[in-house]
Formats: structure tokens, C-alpha cells, sequence
């Protein structure tokens, strides 16, 4: 059978936050690489992924139509099948839809209020979710299963990175409207809403990077709980869909941000390399 893939997007996660968390469980997938977002946020990053189009590496002395031709044939190795070309991508230009001819079920759980189901990424999914928590990646590896019968493709967005970098319980200060504009669109009346009075300290910088990485570390622990559900022939693929400024040139966040870290995401893909019993 085709390998089952799982493809982890930890949101907002940049780079040097996934190196300085020790992840034993994601290290087991491979060795992680600096690549770079094609986009500075959410949405376009999230919609990039679904053409089957992962962060790159920045090549140069190349055309960029030659990278995109072997970026989608590179889904024949994570799929595990001999058949897939660039001609497989054409015309929708959508990996779920590239998945279903190939007998895949295909699902998305994600995090973020902008990606719901109502938006064009949910499109070619056969089961999408908006979870009901931006903090719920636990409820995610609770309902994955592994079906012998039939491949599976989940595309996870994960909220846990995501500012304001809670875990499920946690209560750290929250400044509203930061980036909460798309969860209160439209029931809001107040025309300030959306707007921020304060802007954070250097202090709350730093910490915001730690809570950050301490994320990265409860997401590892949850992404061994779904390596031990998942069986050998499973692909995995973990990234991130941009990074994060922390006060970098008086920036902070993502969105309209044109910074390098906001463009660094770590990257690593590869089949499950199960534990052995005396490891
Ligand atoms: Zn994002």
C-alpha cells in the first residue's frame, strides 16, 4: 500500500525557535534544514502547501519553473508510488485532488480561524475541520487513525506556536486584537477593534521566544504519541508556515513583515523510523 502521510505545520514557528527546543521524537524523522516560507503568513503560506509546494531552499543558478517541476515530483518518493509527474498536478495545481487519484482519504484539521472551511484551501479535502480550539493538537492525535485499507493524508495546521503560544490551561497576558482580527470579524462594531494600544517590551519579547520553544517541546511529546499509532509505511513531514519576529528592527509577529526570520521555517521529512525496544 502507499504510505500514509502526515504533514505538520507548526504555526508561526520559525526557524532558530525549533533548534533551541529539544525535539527527540520530530528528530527521529530526519535532519532538520533552514528553508524559507513563500509567504510572510498564514493564508498564502497555507495555500502554497496545498498546491504541493513545500518552503524551499533557495537555490541558486536555477529557473524557478525547474524547482517547481521537481518540488511536485518529489511527492512520488513521500507517497511511496512510481507514477506521479508534474502533468499528475495539472490543471488544479492541488495535491489533495493529486492524493485522491491515487486512492488517497484526505484530511485537514486546522487551527486558525483564517483557513475555515469556507475559504477556497478547505476545496479539494474530503474531510476538513476547523478545530474548536487554536491550542488542540492532543484532540487531533486522538482522532487520527491508520486504516490498513486505504492511505491516509492529514494536513495539520497546529495553533500551540501560534501567538499568544498557549498551551491548552496556560493563561499568559494577552493584548487583544493582535491577531485576533479574522476569529471577530464582522461581530465587532467598534472601528477601533483590531487596534492596539501598547506595544510590547523587549522583556515580553523574550519571553514570548521561550514560551514559543516550549511549545515546540509539548507539540514533540504529542507527535510521539501519534508516531506510536502510526505504522512504518507513514511519511512525515514537518514544518512551518513562517516565522516570527520578537522584536528583530521593531517588528513583531508576521503578516506584513519583510524580514528574514520572517520567512525562516524549519523543515524535515522522511518515513517513520519506529524505536527499537532496548532504545
Ligand atoms: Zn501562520
Amino acid at each position: 500500500m502507499k504510505n500514509h502521510i502526515v504533514f505538520i505545520i507548526m504555526d508561526s514557528c520559525r526557524y532558530d525557535t525549533f533548534t533551541a527546543a529539544k525535539t527527540p521524537n520530530i528528530d527521529r524523522i530526519g535532519e532538520v534544514e533552514k528553508r524559507y516560507s513563500y509567504a510572510s503568513w498564514t493564508a498564502p503560506a497555507h495555500y502554497a502547501f496545498t498546491m504541493g509546494m513545500l518552503p524551499h531552499s533557495s537555490p541558486t543558478q536555477v529557473f524557478a519553473s525547474e524547482v517547481y517541476k521537481e518540488e511536485f515530483v518529489l511527492w512520488t518518493d513521500r507517497t511511496g508510488s512510481s507514477d506521479i509527474s508534474f502533468k499528475d498536478f495539472l490543471p488544479e495545481l492541488s495535491l489533495p485532488t493529486v492524493l485522491k487519484k491515487l486512492g488517497y482519504f484526505t484530511v485537514a484539521r486546522v487551527s486558525m480561524p483564517v483557513l475555515n472551511k469556507f475559504t477556497l484551501i478547505s476545496q479539494h479535502f474530503d474531510d476538513y475541520k476547523l478545530m474548536d480550539n487554536h491550542n488542540n493538537f492532543a484532540g487531533m492525535v486522538d482522532e487520527i487513525s491508520f486504516p490498513n485499507d486505504q492511505p491516509h493524508y492529514y494536513f495539520l495546521n497546529l495553533g500551540e506556536t501560534h501567538y499568544p503560544y498557549m498551551l491548552m490551561g496556560e493563561n499568559l497576558p494577552r493584548i487583544s486584537g493582535v491577531h485576533g482580527v479574522f476569529k471577530s470579524l464582522g461581530k465587532n462594531k467598534d472601528k477601533n477593534a483590531g487596534k492596539t494600544e501598547t506595544f510590547f517590551d523587549l522583556e515580553q519579547m523574550k519571553m514570548f521566544h521561550k514560551q514559543q520553544v516550549t511549545c515546540v517541546e509539548y507539540i514533540d511529546t504529542l507527535i510521539g504519541d501519534l508516531m506510536e499509532k502510526a505504522p512504518e509505511n507513514t511519511y512525515f513531514i514537518v514544518t512551518s508556515d513562517h516565522g516570527e519576529l520578537f522584536g528583530e528592527d521593531g517588528f513583531f509577529g508576521h503578516g506584513p513583515i519583510m524580514h528574514e526570520k520572517c520567512f525562516e521555517v524549519p523543515f524535515l521529512e522522511g518515513l517513520l523510523r519506529k524505536k527499537k525496544m532496548n532504545e
